[in-house]
């Protein structure tokens, strides 16, 4: 391990203090974490390992993206404004 893997590492056990979940657990969770926000609960509260994860993974906030504007489509039960496209792509 090097010195900067090894600072990260660190700054992640501090920073955290559940224990942390892997790529493959969040992308298990996201689709829950998703269908908890479309339904207005407070999906950071309730899961803040995933959040936490997500703020730190790109990968894998590209997938909650994703499955974030998915899931207001199916919602409003129609295809998506181009305001819409925009919006989610900023
Ligand atoms: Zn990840």
């Amino acid at each position: 391990m090097n010195r900067e893997r090894f600072d990260t590492w660190l700054r992640n056990i501090y920073e955290t203090q559940d224990v942390e979940i892997s790529c493959t657990e969040c992308f298990d969770l996201v689709s829950n974490f998703v269908e908890l926000e479309v339904s207005g609960e407070n999906a950071a509260a309730k899961m803040p390992q995933l959040k936490h994860h997500l703020d730190q993974c790109q990968a894998c906030r590209d997938e909650y993206e994703a499955l974030r504007v998915l899931a207001r489509w199916e919602n409003e039960g129609g295809a998506p404004s181009l305001d819409d496209l925009r919006n989610s792509i900023r």
